[in-house]
């Protein structure tokens, strides 16, 4: 293992010693191979440099208490892959050669899968982008798929502090858009939305429903939960959210493990005040708790309050981040061993 002070690395990219490669040309992807090239060269004219055509995903690698490591869920990062390449119209890459993609780009950087216990993970971004030249506004007709993965720190380094969001005057995605794929483009026009509210001193944007901002979306990378004052999840329905692998495991275990209830609808900005907990959710943090919600100057209190995360986050979060780290019994499938 190298020698790294796991408990206090960032969330910063660290060059790893291999990655995996493959390129799409002539209608087929071809065999992919494991690289130790950390750079990309492609032509000045480019799709992905003109027209903005890629796609990504978010996952981690892991040692569990057992001493393997493991992803969690990964085919869901690989059919999500599968619907976002489809919407920018970029060919598919197969669900199998993905799993074995990861696994490859895991097993050739063992070394920098941090140990159990430190909270640091081996955090891996399978990407595709349009690498062959486009001038006119076209699909490329070639595309390269590539996994890199990077150490990073536990999220909640020097403890939990719940986020205080504001209610955003921009938008993240367009009725009938982008927003349910996890595309680059759609966090290109987030930034400035996000330096906005970092500006003013808030942890993260609530966007809100692009067609008559009344509804509550999600923030510019993770899903909204929230817990009534009877202990009922809710999350947002909405088709411009990005359906979030965390979210969707969240929502099993509230409902199989805490025998909670859990309603998925549109959820209005107006009955914020009504619930009693809110999380943010998605593969970096699990769920990061959210204190206080600005809308132009209406402060919006969750009673959990401004120093710990409320008693239903806590249990979600603990039993999610037991199952991932093999001490709670995962249901069929959830974890796949690596070695
Ligand atoms: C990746 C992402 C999430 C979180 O999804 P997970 O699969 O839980 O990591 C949420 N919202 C957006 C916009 C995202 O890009």
């Amino acid at each position: 293992m190298k020698n790294i002070d796991w408990a206090n690395i960032g969330f910063e990219y660290m060059q790893t010693d291999q990655r995996y490669v493959s390129n799409y040309k002539d209608g087929k992807w071809d065999d992919g191979c494991l690289t130790h090239d950390a750079n990309v060269v492609i032509n000045e004219c480019a799709g992905i440099l003109q027209y903005c055509q890629e796609c990504f995903e978010g996952l981690k690698a892991y040692t569990t208490e057992d001493g393997s490591i493991v992803t969690f869920r990964p085919d869901l990062n690989a059919e999500r892959m599968m619907d976002s390449a489809a919407r920018l119209e970029m060919p598919q890459f197969p669900k199998e050669r993905f799993l074995a993609a990861v696994d490859a780009v895991v097993k050739a950087n063992a070394e920098w899968v941090p140990p159990y216990g430190s909270g640091a993970t081996f955090y891996l971004r399978p990407y595709m982008f349009a690498s062959g030249p486009v001038i006119g506004v076209k699909p490329s007709d070639e595309y390269q798929f590539r996994i890199f993965g990077t150490p990073v720190g536990p999220y909640f380094k020097g403890g939990v502090k719940p986020l205080t969001l504001c209610v955003s005057d921009f938008d993240r995605a367009a009725p009938h858009g982008t927003g349910h794929i996890k595309a680059g483009l759609n966090y290109a026009m987030s930034l400035h939305a996000h330096s906005v509210a970092h500006g003013a001193g808030y942890d993260e944007n609530m966007f809100l429903d692009p067609a008559t901002r009344t509804y509550v979306e999600e923030t510019g990378g993770a899903n909204f939960l929230f817990i009534t004052k009877d202990n009922e999840v809710v999350t947002p329905k909405s088709d411009s959210i990005l359906p979030s692998i965390t979210r969707r495991s969240l929502v099993y275990v509230a409902e199989h493990y805490l025998g909670l209830k859990v309603t998925q609808r549109p959820v209005a900005l107006a009955e914020l005040a009504d619930f009693a907990e809110c999380g943010l959710c998605g593969t970096a943090a699990v769920i990061s708790p959210v204190g206080k919600v600005v809308d132009h100057g209406k402060e919006i209190c969750f009673a959990s309050g401004m120093s710990e995360m409320g008693p239903i986050t806590k249990k979600l979060y603990e039993t999610l981040t037991g199952i991932q780290m093999g001490r709670i019994e995962a249901p069929e499938g959830w974890i796949r061993k690596i070695m």
